[in-house]
């Protein structure tokens, strides 16, 4: 990765240290739609100081800083323990894919406010019978006049219940078409018939909520990419959500390690020991991963083909990370006090081989892409 001047890091360190002095970590509030405020709130005071999006071009709200120092403020951010973007799908996922596929006049209009959290957006992608094999998704668009209808069920969507809009796959082609047939829309969420059921997860937050769409319109523009030709558009999609993601996920699981061994000193049990190194090895191995992506996006190379290996990488880190933190709390692992986050952190660190595409399929692919592997059987 191109190395920052000292001065330069120092610069950027004070700056981040500026912001956080005047935003200082407080408990967040407990009721959802207040926490969720809250972040909105946080999100856009993040983005004023031009610390949400820091390498995005100025164009669209960035400050067009190398990817290097992205990366040091976003360092800085987490050893704060500055709270994570409400809008991470916008910003993380969604918008590189926008920045290959939408036009420039879409871009300006949506890419700033997603920065500022002024706009939440949220990813429609995976459907009751359709997640690994997203090819199989079922949610119908049917042509009319001015635009499309939508019809379908849409499941695990990330804060759906506050969404603005959310970028949604549809089937345009037959029904067996597979990933022939699918065009990528974006979708204003405020309309009539559409429904948002929030779902309960096991921290007891309602992070993603299923929704359903009863002959929902889209105007013509909504439309991203060419017809039928949504799955390029999903690829590049889940290539972000598997590698350039995380480098912002990295920097949080950074300094929850950073707090680790401290606490590791004094303990004298084996098996919590081996955890806390077996922790330290995979945030070392993915440390080595995150420089690899930003070195591929800083030289403009594609991401997709190591996005299932920083994907593992970043879920053994979340997975030890917080096992060994858990561990290290021993009792207080089940009944708390949660100060450092360490028990939510450890539940929520169960959905990292499920989100953005389960460890088993991520483990397919790079057997069966990268490897060379005779494929996994298909039962027929
Ligand atoms: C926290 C979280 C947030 C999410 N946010 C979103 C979101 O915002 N938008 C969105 O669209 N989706 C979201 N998802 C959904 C996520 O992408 C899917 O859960 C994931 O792709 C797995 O799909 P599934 O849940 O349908 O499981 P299934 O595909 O039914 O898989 C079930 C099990 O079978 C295994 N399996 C399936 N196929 C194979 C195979 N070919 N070989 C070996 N094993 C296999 C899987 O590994 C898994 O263990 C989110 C998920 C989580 C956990």
């Amino acid at each position: 990765m191109r190395e920052v001047e000292p001065a330069r890091r120092t610069a950027l360190v004070d700056e981040v240290a500026r912001f956080v002095r005047s935003h200082p970590t407080v408990d967040l509030p407990e009721a959802l739609d207040e926490r969720f405020r809250w972040l909105v709130t946080y999100q856009g005071e993040l983005h004023r100081a031009g610390l949400a999006v820091p390498s995005w071009p100025t164009e669209f709200g960035g400050r067009g800083v190398p990817i290097s120092e992205a990366i040091i403020i976003l360092e800085e951010l987490g050893k704060a323990r500055s709270p994570e973007l409400i809008n991470f799908v916008a910003v993380e996922v969604l918008a590189p894919d926008l920045i290959a596929f939408a036009d420039r006049q879409q871009l300006r209009e949506w890419l700033p406010r997603m920065a500022s959290a002024d706009e939440i957006w949220c990813q429609l992608f995976s459907e009751p019978d359709a997640g690994s094999d997203l090819a199989s998704l079922r949610t119908r668009a049917h042509r009319v006049d001015d635009g499309w209808r939508i019809t379908g069920r849409k499941v695990w969507s990330t804060w759906a219940q506050f969404a603005d809009r959310g970028m949604l796959l549809a089937r345009t082609g037959p029904t067996d078409s597979r990933h022939r047939g699918i065009s990528a829309f974006v979708i204003d969420m405020r309309q009539p018939g559409i429904e948002v059921n929030p779902l309960v997860t096991m921290t007891g937050a309602s992070e993603f909520a299923e929704v359903t769409f009863d002959d929902v319109p889209v105007d013509a523009d909504g439309l991203i990419g060419e017809v039928d030709r949504g799955w390029a558009v999903t690829l590049h999609v889940l290539a972000n959500e598997r590698g350039p993601y995380a480098l912002r996920r990295a920097a949080m699981l950074r300094a929850a390690m950073a707090s680790v061994p401290e606490r590791a000193r004094g303990v004298d049990h084996t098996r919590t020991r081996a955890s806390v190194i077996d922790a330290y090895i995979a945030m070392w191995l993915l440390d080595r991963r995150i420089s690899q992506v930003a070195d591929d996006i800083q030289t403009g190379q594609p991401v997709g083909e190591g996005a299932p290996i920083t994907k593992m990488s970043l879920t053994d880190a979340e997975q030890l990370i917080f096992d060994a933190a858990h561990a290290l709390l021993g009792p207080h692992g089940v009944v708390g006090p949660d100060d450092l986050g360490w028990v939510e952190g450890w539940l929520y660190s169960r959905a990292a081989s499920i989100y953005g595409g389960s460890a088993q399929v991520q483990r397919n692919i790079i057997g069966e892409r990268l490897l060379g592997l005779p494929p996994e059987p298909h039962p027929r």
